[in-house]
């Protein structure tokens, strides 16, 4: 099981919701509340059960490279 997490740089999203279509753990949500430098609401990680894996699919179909993964191995018990 890997464990991961992201960070979204919320100025240059565009609002697009393709993220949150693909992310198999249903993490990421629009944040309705916000309006960002350019007028969208932009994409946020919400996931206080930790269950994101880190499989980058969000960051993939970015297309304005807004999403940064990270990624660490659990120890095997
Ligand atoms: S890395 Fe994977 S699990 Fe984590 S937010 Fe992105 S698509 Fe979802
Ligand atoms: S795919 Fe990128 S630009 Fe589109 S909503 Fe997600 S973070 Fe924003």
């Amino acid at each position: 099981m890997v464990k991961g997490t992201i960070t979204i740089d919320q100025d240059r999203c565009k609002g697009c919701e393709l993220c949150t279509g693909v992310c198999p753990k249903d993490v990421l949500v629009m944040d309705n509340d916000t309006l960002n430098a350019k007028g969208y609401h932009p994409a946020l990680l919400q996931d206080p059960d930790e269950l994101c894996t880190g499989c980058a699919q969000c960051a993939v179909i970015c297309p304005d490279v807004c999403i940064t993964v990270y990624r660490d191995p659990i120890p095997a018990r």
